[in-house]
């Protein structure tokens, strides 16, 4: 029980609120260019930026309005976004190539900063640190055992925190302690967009809205670039199109599984509820394999609450109840207040968990951030351009790695709902068992 959706809820992402007014696009696309790139979120972006300040003329087009993918719908959380650990990298690729691709996360996080500081660009990026919460108490010993691991072998920061102490960090008693890290951050993810939309214009990029590219030729050339405004002749292409590739590329539509993420913001909420509820600045997520991701809003008037909540992809006056209901099982102190939005996104997973950048037919792309993508999205579309510039500067630890799909896999995830409910199922029993025994 409790508020839920309050009524003439908001089905657009809270962040699209007292954004400044859209920028000047161009309506039409150019009849060539040196660089197109498909796709406006943090990748396509930031590629733009790097090619368009060397010299090269640069277009991007996009099928909604600019943003309109997950880089304006995200909970603004940075982290080092590489999902599988060391140990399990190193059985995969080696010791030297493991350390690598687990250090690309760092940069990642340590670019982003760097990008916002130089560009100016005002999005509240603040070195929040996360509070990464156990859902039982083995998952509490993991994390601490991790903590010393991740400490002592790859030099990140990272410290537990016990049940007891736990209201330090989080004004709940329903996990069993967490881990801090204290070099993860946050922002607001559409003021940041914004603000590299207009570098990217400032730096001459010619970025098209509401123009969905329908194929992608090659000629003798470079490629023929057909768009729903028009074709466009192009030297290099860039595809940027993470949780919303589609068939438009066959061969990346088959490597990356779309999922739906949902979010939620709460109604203004009193300052000493928001205080006690998050007594510090940091963000917060938890060790339930389907993750629960939450934080307060920038002004920390709100809690802005993500997760996926079915497992069948549902829209978010659906999803929104849903998540409410899991919101007041960690905070019951939020029953008393409604939600004013709610929204979704999709986002990309691949079957190996590591982000993909590379070429396939002479187009380049870089993709698959596994829901974490808004340091690595930008820190691997920065890459790309300048891989498109010929410089060494643009390689990475994840060049030249196979991008894995599966047989009879075309981009339709029909195995997704069976794993999504089995994974809910079994955090919910691990979590009721735990509950029980404390
Ligand atoms: C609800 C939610 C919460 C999230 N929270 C976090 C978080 O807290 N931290 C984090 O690190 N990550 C988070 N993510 C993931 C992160 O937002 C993404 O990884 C990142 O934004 C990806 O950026 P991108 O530029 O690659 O893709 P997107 O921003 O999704 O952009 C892709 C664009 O391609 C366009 N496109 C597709 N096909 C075509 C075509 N044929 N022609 C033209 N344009 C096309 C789409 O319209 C879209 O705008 C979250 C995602 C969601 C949905």
């Amino acid at each position: 029980m409790g508020k839920g959706l309050l009524s003439g809820f908001s089905q657009q992402p809270y962040w699209h609120e007292h954004l400044d007014p859209p920028l000047a696009l161009v309506e039409r696309p150019t009849e060539a260019a040196d660089v197109v790139i498909v796709g406006s979120g943090y990748t396509g972006l930031n590629a733009a930026i790097e090619t368009a300040r060397a010299g090269r003329s640069t277009l991007v087009l996009e099928a909604g309005t600019p943003g309109f993918g997950c880089s304006t719908r995200n909970g603004g959380q940075i982290s080092t976004s590489i999902k599988p650990s060391l140990e399990k990298l190193t059985r995969r690729f080696g010791a030297e190539k493991a350390r690598a691709i687990r250090h690309e996360g760092e940069n990642a996080l340590a670019w982003i900063e760097e990008r916002i500081k130089d560009e100016n660009i005002d999005c509240d990026f603040q070195r929040s640190g996360r509070y990464h919460a156990a859902h039982t108490p083995q998952h509490y010993e993991a994390l601490a055992r991790m903590a010393d691991k991740l400490t002592r072998e790859e030099n990140i920061e990272a410290f537990p925190v016990s049940r007891a102490k736990q209201r330090t960090e989080l004004g709940t008693d329903s996990y069993h302690g967490g881990l801090v890290f204290p070099r993860h951050a946050s922002l607001h993810p559409a003021k940041y967009h914004r603000g590299l939309l207009q570098r990217a214009i400032d730096a001459g990029v010619e970025v098209c809205g509401h123009c969905a590219v329908t194929q992608i030729d090659p000629t003798a050339d470079g490629f023929r670039v057909v768009s729903e405004k028009g074709t466009v002749k192009a030297r290099d292409v860039i595809v940027a199109t993470n949780g919303y590739t589609t068939g438009l590329t066959p061969w990346l539509h088959r490597r990356v599984i779309p999922i739906g993420s949902n979010m939620i913001a709460t109604e203004p909420l009193p300052q000493t509820l928001v205080d006690r509820l998050f007594p510090t600045h940091r963000i917060a997520s938890d060790t339930c394999k389907v993750v629960y991701y939450y934080r307060a809003s920038p002004d920390r008037r709100r809690i802005l609450f993500g997760g996926r909540v079915s497992a069948r992809e549902i829209g978010p006056a659906a999803s929104g109840p849903k998540l409410y209901d899991s919101m007041c099982r960690i905070f019951p102190e939020l029953r008393d207040y409604g939600v004013t939005h709610t929204w979704s996104g999709t986002v990309a997973y691949t079957f190996d968990e590591l982000a993909h950048t590379g070429m396939h037919d002479g187009v380049h792309y870089a993709m698959g951030y596994c829901g974490s993508g808004v340091s690595m999205a930008s820190y691997l579309g920065m890459r790309l351009g300048q891989k498109v510039l010929g410089l060494r500067q643009g390689q990475t630890a994840f060049d030249g790695l196979r991008f894995p799909t599966r047989p009879l896999y075309t981009g339709k995830p029909w195995f997704l709902p069976a794993a999504v409910a089995w994974y809910r199922w079994n955090d919910r029993r691990e979590y009721t068992k735990a509950a029980r025994v404390a």
